[in-house]
This record gives C-alpha cells, structure tokens and sequence, in this order.
C-alpha cells in the first residue's frame, strides 16, 4: 500500500514506538509526524549551551564526553559512574548507577536526554538517555553538521524521531515529492516558495540553517493559508446562514435609553453604534468583535443594540464571565431604564420590557421564575453567567448574543448561546483586551472587528508607578500614606493580591493562574500573597481606621454581590480583593489600586486591574509592589505596564512574553490551529497575504476543487478540531 500523509504510523513504524508518539506526542499520522519539526538544531563541535538549561526541564544535549570516572558506592551495594560532558565552560555531569553505557569514551559525541536535575550546585542528569554518534555504523546521519533536535518525549527521544522521519522521507525526500503539494503552484511561483518534498528535506535533514529558514519560510505559508481557508470557509458559511432582521424602531427602547443616558455619546460609541444598528437590519446574523481599552463604553454600545434588538420584537442576552459582573450589569442596567426595565410590575411601564438576571446562585423559585421569563418572552434582556448556556433556559425568540469579556470564554460558549435561538442571532462580543492584528487575524478571523479607541472624555487617567520593595523598602509605606489620602478626600481604593489565603495553609491554588511567566524559576520563592492575610495586616496597621473589606471566589454569589453593592454605595473605603475584581467592575469613585505581588500576574492582567480606577473624574494611581528587581526582566516587565496605558503595546508585550500556543489556546480554546512554525508577532506580513490568497481562493469558482492537496489539510485541521470537541463533551 503506498503511504500518503493520511496513513497512521502504526502502520510505517514499529507499534511500540507508534504508540508512545500517539500517546505522548499526539503523532497519529505520517503528516503529525512529518510536521512535528526539529525544536532546534545543535552542531558537532560547537558545545551546547548547558548555562541555558534550566532546572527540571526535559532536554536533549549534544556534548562530548570530558571525563569518565567509576567507583564503588560506600553505603549500598554496586558502583556509580559519572561522566561529564561539555567542556571547561559549559559542563554537565551524567550519573549511572550499576551499569554504564558502553560507548561512554572520553571524546566521544553523543546526544543526551533527560530530566535536568542538580546536585551540590551543579547541573546533572541522572540516568539520561544516550546515544553515541557513531553508533550507526555506514551512516551518514551524524556526520551531518546539524544534529535536529526534537521536542521528545519519555519515550520517544530525539534520535528515534529523527530516524522515523528519515525512514518515512526517504534518504533523499522520495515521499515528499509523492505526497500532493497543498500549496497551489500558482502562490508558490508567485511568493518564491520551495516545494513541500524539497522544505520538509530541508527542515529535518538541513546542510546549512539557511536550509532551514528557506524550508520554514514555506512551511508557515501551509500552516497561514490554511488556517485562513478555515477562517474564510467559516465566514462564508455564516454568510449564508438565514437570520432575522431587527431594524431600528423610533420611539421604542432604544430611544428611552438614549434619553435617559447621563452623558453624551464619544464620537466612538456613536460610530460603532451605527455600524451595529446598520447590521442589525440585515437578515444575515451579524458576527462582530467589539474591542475597546478598558473603560472605553462598551456596556452602553452593548445596551443600545440589545434595545433595538428588543424594539424589533426579539430578546438579547447578555453573557458576562463572573456573577460579580453580572449583578453589576443588571443594576446599571435597570437604574438607566427606570419604569421602562420593569414592564409587568405595578409600577413598570408596560411599553417597556423586563431586564432578567440568570445565575446559577438564585434560589430554585427564582430561577424557575426568571426561566419562565426568558422561556415566554417576558423578558426582553436577559443577564446571566454560564447559566444562561445550560439546557432548560430556553428563549422565546432570542434574536442578540452579546459576550462580555469574551477572552473569560471559548467559542464553543459562544457557540452554546447561540444555538438557543430558533434561528441564528446576531452575534457581538466584547473585549477590552487589545488584540494585535495578526492575532485579530487568525484567533478572530471568523469576526468582523469594530474599535473604540477613543476614552469618554474628562477622565482623570491613571499614572501608574513600580514599588520595588528590595530596593525602596520606605515607598510602600509611602504608598499606603497615600491610599489613606484618597480616602480622606472621600474616593476609596483596592488592594489585590492573587492568593486567598486561609487558615488551611498553603496549598490554596491562586484565584486565577492565567499569570505572569515565572522567569525567576526559584522552588523557593514564599507563596503568593494572600487577601485574608494581608486585610488582617492591613486592618491593623497601615490602614487602620478605614473601613476595609475583602472580596475573592470563595465568598457566596450574595455575600460577593453584597459586598460590591456597598463597595460602590461608598460604605466600603478599601477593598482587599483578588482578581475577582479584574474584569468589567466599574466603581467610579474608586481611585487608587494597591497591587501586590504585581509580578504574579500577567501584563494584560495587570492592564484590566488598573482599568478598575478612575473610571470618572478623577485622576487615578496604581501601585505595583514587586520583590523583583527593577533590572530583572521581571522587574522591566512592570516597568513597561508602568509605562504606557496603550492597550495594544502592552499585549503585545504580553504576547512577547507569552507561546504562540498559550496565546491561541486561551483565546480560543477548543480549535487547534495547526500552527507550529508560524509567529504571531513576526509573520504578520505573511499572515496577511495568507489571508488575502485564501479569500480569493474560495472566491473563484471551484474553490479547492482543483486542489485536492489542500482541500485534505483543511480537512485534517478540522477533523483535529472535532476530535478535541469531542474529548471536551
Ligand atoms: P468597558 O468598556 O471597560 O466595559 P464600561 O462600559 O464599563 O467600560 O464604561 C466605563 C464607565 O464609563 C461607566 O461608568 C460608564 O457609565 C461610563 N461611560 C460610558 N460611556 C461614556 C461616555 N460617553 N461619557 C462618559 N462616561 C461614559
Ligand atoms: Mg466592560
């Protein structure tokens, strides 16, 4: 039978090894193992970079045997050998109890893999995984100059893929140049892109690493073009999708509300506004990404449609990610309609509509009533968390989906919501987190994308400063100082740490891991600061006096709300939070934000929680208390956030800081996206071209009827989807 790239592995390779590949590298196919693509490439001659290696990490090594040295073990039975490997600079040590590999010579070349450990300060593999260079009699494999090395596995080491992938390409790529092409000659001609057979040679068997820049510079144009096919084909398919037009009705919701708003429209708000109301009309479901800074409107823009949606007959409902946020929708909401919010209600305006909360903490009877308000199209808005997604909530005639926070979800939520309509809704979901253009591109690319970028006017702004404890042991004092000013001229402040904290002791997870690398690598670094801890501490030192509270996830849904409705009633001055507070909460009159362990978090992270003040008139200042030094990278992490309050500088720091697949896999969990070479943050260029060729393609008339090659890779990449929605039902 010949082998094409669809042929599982067990059928090309031994089973043993098919089935670790399957098992702990997600191998299946000849093509999961042809793309699974050398990390990096070490040279013979040339020692490895043993200072880079870090503690605990599972590592490949090409070095050379230093020095071999056996002895007796004085306490148990049987001899230990230790072998150094590298040279005067870079060195490693090797440990072998009771046997030795037989190849171990002094100046001998050999790959080395195994858990990084230490022993008495120096860097040591225990028991590593060898293979000698010349063990392949006849071989010309390691008379190579680059030595691929392969993210491995327990046991599946570097050597035994490079020696599957010879034996699937062949000695010189024979299975590349049968195997179809996906890419279409024309876009290779036109990019100057190697052949598929000639890059994947040239990745796995390079002469020289301009071998390998050539060969990834096409590879990536299969992993764009193809994830922007998906993009295009799923646009497409949405296109095509019947929906139902809600167009704009006067004197109804949307009017009133618009009456009733405390402030006038930005230019921003107003133009989103129209793009909005203009798509509404159209009986194709709208599919929109709102993106605006924290603090920037999004909630009214929101509300407008949901209004119009509401005029036009329908329901709109309301996703936020967290029961806090939820709340507060539903009470700013319901104070901006007034009479108008409670339609049914003695004094509600019967014109009007009811806003419903849906959470999973009602009470059974309230949960019943507020379902059968969604269920017979009483309520017009409809608020909830994912409660709103589960089954038994079922909407008379739900015409807008709008998400908050959409990074807090995956699609397969927004998906979820969605299908509760009797036909597709609109669609618009929100985030204040910046998104750079290229990840706009492929993690959104099924998304039309509307920009607020424009903050209402007669914001204070937030100045944003690093404490660096270590080194200005007296600021945070100072800090504190200054928080208790705030709240002596009547304004209140948050304090947020990222741990809980309890009597139970440490093993208390942080409230939300979605946190900051951890590049100073210590085992013993002190646990995170704790909120329960540092209210104590504060409540009985430096904030003594003031009325201070704490709010974090193991509260009650009603303890949470009651605490928040007295936060932002003003009976609470300083509230020592986790990051329960990062998203949505909207206390003007809150103006300073006291973060400590500030390195805890991520850079995007850190951007919501400042968002969190001077959300009014007022100026705002947030305080990043750190350990870290300020030349660390840590250290100059915070200085940037500390720097510019530009949202899409700082993700794309984030995004700098942070893998591809972190980035894609948290945005957009549930889609993998077959991306492994390709960079979000330099191949913009590419992705945009990739982009451009894939919607011309499915514009022409046979879309990939003549490329059957590709047709198959947009096949495989869903079928890869599938199979994790399925793991994930
Ligand atoms: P985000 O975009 O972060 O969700 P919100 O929608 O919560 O921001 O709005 C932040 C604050 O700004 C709210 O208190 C809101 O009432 C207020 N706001 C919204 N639009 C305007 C405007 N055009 N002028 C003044 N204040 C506004
Ligand atoms: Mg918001």
């Amino acid at each position: 039978m010949a082998v094409t790239l669809e042929t599982p592995l067990a059928r090309v390779l031994g089973p043993k090894t098919a089935t670790s590949m399957a098992e702990q590298l997600s191998l299946h196919t000849v093509r999961d193992l042809l793309r699974h693509y050398p990390r990096r490439y070490a040279r013979r001659g040339e020692m490895a970079r043993l200072d880079d290696l870090q503690v605990g990490d599972r590592v490949t090594i090409l070095a050379m045997v230093t020095s071999v040295s056996s002895r007796r073990m004085r306490q148990r039975h049987g001899t230990i050998t230790e072998v150094t490997v590298g040279d005067g600079a870079g060195s490693m040590k090797l440990v072998f109890f009771n046997n030795k590999h037989a190849k171990l010579e002094q100046g001998r070349w050999g790959l080395f893999a195994g858990t990084v450990g230490t022993y008495a300060g120096k860097l040591q593999f225990t028991h590593p995984d060898c293979h000698m260079l010349d063990d392949d009699t006849g071989d010309d494999d390691w008379a190579r100059a680059l030595v691929p090395i392969y993210p491995a596995s327990k046991d599946v080491s570097s050597w035994v893929i490079q020696k599957s992938v010879k034996l699937l390409l062949g000695p010189s790529g024979e299975l590349g140049e049968l195997v179809v092409d996906p890419l279409p000659e024309e876009i290779r001609a036109r990019h100057g892109l190697l052949s598929l057979a000639a890059a994947l040679l040239d990745i796995h068997r390079p002469t020289t690493l301009e071998d390998v820049e050539h060969a990834s510079e096409r590879l990536k144009w299969d992993e764009a073009l193809i994830l922007q096919l998906t993009l295009a084909a799923r646009r497409r398919a949405a296109a095509l999708e019947p929906g139902i037009a809600r167009p704009r009705r006067p004197a109804g919701l949307l009017d009133a509300v618009d009456a009733a708003l405390p402030f006038e429209l930005t230019e921003g708000q107003r133009d989103v506004g129209e793009e909005l109301a203009a798509e509404l009309d159209r009986d194709q479901p709208m599919h929109r990404l709102l993106q605006g800074e924290v603090g920037s409107g999004k909630t009214v823009v929101a509300l407008r449609a949901m209004a119009q949606v509401v005029d036009a007959g329908g329901q709109a409902a309301l996703l936020a990610p967290t029961e806090v946020l939820a709340a507060q929708h539903a009470r700013g909401i319901r104070q901006l309609l007034g009479p108008l919010g409670r339609a049914g209600e003695i004094d509600g305006d019967p014109s009007g509509t009811r806003v419903t909360l849906l959470t999973g903490s009602l009470k059974a009877a309230a949960k019943r009533e507020a379902r059968a308000e969604v269920a017979e199209g009483r309520a017009g808005i409809v608020i909830g968390t994912h409660a709103l997604l589960q089954e038994g909530v079922d909407f008379a005639d739900l015409g807008l989906v709008v998400v908050d926070e959409q990074h807090r979800f995956g699609v397969e939520q927004r998906d979820a919501l969605r299908a509760k309509g009797n036909r597709p809704p609109h669609v618009l979901v929100m985030t204040a987190t910046p998104i750079p253009r290229t990840v706009a591109m492929t993690v959104y690319g099924d998304l039309e994308i509307s920009t607020l970028r424009q903050l209402p006017s007669g914001r204070g702004g937030v100045s944003s400063s690093v404490v660096p404890q270590s080194e200005k042991p007296t600021w945070l004092d100072r800090a504190w100082e200054r928080l208790r000013e705030e709240v002596a001229a009547g304004r209140q402040a948050y304090v947020v740490c990222p741990r809980i904290g309890d009597v139970a002791g440490p093993d208390d997870e942080p409230e939300d891991a979605d946190g900051a690398p951890d590049d100073d690598g210590g085992s013993e670094r002190r646990p995170p600061l704790a909120v329960l801890d540092i209210a104590e501490i504060l409540r009985n030192g430096a904030l003594a006096g003031l009325r201070l509270d704490v709010l974090h996830g193991r509260l009650s849904p009603e303890d949470k709300d009651a605490r928040m409705r007295a936060f932002a009633a003003g009976e609470i001055d300083v509230l020592v939070a986790t990051t329960v507070v990062e998203v949505g909460v909207d206390v003007p009159n809150a103006t300073v934000m006291v973060v400590l362990d500030a390195d805890r978090f991520g850079v995007s992270q850190l951007h919501q929680l400042r968002g969190r003040v001077a959300r009014g008139k007022h100026a705002g200042l947030c305080l990043l208390v750190t350990d870290a030094s300020t030349s660390s990278s840590t250290g100059q992490r915070l200085a940037a956030v500390a720097a510019t309050s530009d949202g899409f500088e700082l993700a794309r720091l984030d995004l700098e800081t942070r893998r591809e697949g972190d980035v894609l896999g948290a945005a957009q969990s549930g889609t993998r996206s077959g991306i492994r070479l390709l960079s979000l943050l330099e191949d913009e260029e590419l992705i945009a071209t990739a982009r451009a060729e894939a919607t011309a393609l499915l514009e022409t008339e046979r879309g990939l009827a003549d490329h059957p090659g590709l047709a198959a890779e947009v096949a495989a990449l869903a079928t890869d989807e599938r199979a994790e929605w399925l793991e994930k039902a």
